[in-house]
């Protein structure tokens, strides 16, 4: 193993997890059995004074974070175990955390690429992989300018756009990516080995390995620092974990590409 964390878990207080065994006293135990030293919580969270959520966020607001924040401390676990939130940004410089609430958790995730939420997250100028590839890298770097984040999850996957990953990511030289990942890098920002990134997962839309594999290439490259995340919403995810611990062995992680929020005590 070359993690032994996972930073990246959901549990029923994300709407989109509906599985009711996904909670802490079933995780925690299934995860140090596969030898996992430390985990994260990162349900998914709208939290701005400016901007109202959308459905999808209208309960999501920080509550069940704080809550579960508060039950993870009050106890002894046999492993390591944060609560964080995965934030989320409507547009560029539109970010759904405050610093209120990232004081109050142990990390902050941020997603930059939820264009599936179409009502919600700022689409494209058109559909083309030209004008995604510049939108999706211009949510990137505010993200990674911002301060918010300690993590950046799923970097350059485009949600709700997969049938064109891999044109997407194209369009994108290595300078312009290296670029991006710098400045997560001189932030301090740790960056995302997501189960996205795996193509078998995926049988009906099918991208190429070499996509995410060059994104993470160009982050290290960058001199970034990585975290594992099985962005689990069910026990059964968990399967993964093996998967993404051979993908970070393809890109010649070490211990010291990992980054402090995923490193044990
Ligand atoms: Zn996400
Ligand atoms: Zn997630």
């Amino acid at each position: 193993m070359i993690f032994y964390s996972d930073m990246h878990i959901h549990t029923p207080a994300s709407v989109c997890c509906s599985s009711d065994t996904q909670i802490p006293d079933n995780i925690i135990p299934l995860l140090a059995r596969k030898g996992y030293k430390k985990i994260g919580f990162i349900d998914h969270v709208w939290d701005s004074k400016d901007v109202p959520p959308s459905d999808f966020y209208v309960t999501q607001d920080g509550k069940k974070h704080l809550e579960l924040h508060k039950f993870i401390h009050s106890r002894e676990w046999e492993i390591e175990v944060w609560v964080g939130c995965e934030a989320d940004m409507k547009a560029p410089g539109v970010f759904g955390i405050t610093h209120e609430l990232k004081e109050k958790l142990d990390y902050v995730a941020m997603a930059t690429n939820h264009f599936h939420l179409k009502d919600f997250v700022e689409q494209p100028a058109d559909s083309t992989p030209r004008a995604l590839a510049q939108h999706m890298l211009k949510f990137f770097i505010s993200a990674a300018e911002s301060g918010l984040p300690d993590l950046l999850v799923h970097p350059f996957y485009p949600y709700g756009n997969i049938d064109i990953y891999d044109d997407t990511i194209s369009c994108l030289s290595d300078t312009e990516l290296i670029d991006a990942f710098s400045v997560a890098a001189s932030n301090n920002i740790a960056i995302e080995i997501n189960k996205c990134y795996l193509p078998q997962l995926r049988p009906e839309r099918l991208f190429s390995i070499e996509t995410p594999l060059r994104i993470l290439t160009l982050a290290k490259q960058a001199g970034c620092k990585f975290s594992l995340g099985s962005d689990a919403h069910s026990l059964e995810t968990f399967v993964v974990l093996d998967q993404l611990q051979n993908l970070a062995k393809t890109l010649n992680i070490t211990k010291a590409d990992i980054h402090p929020i995923a490193q044990i005590r």
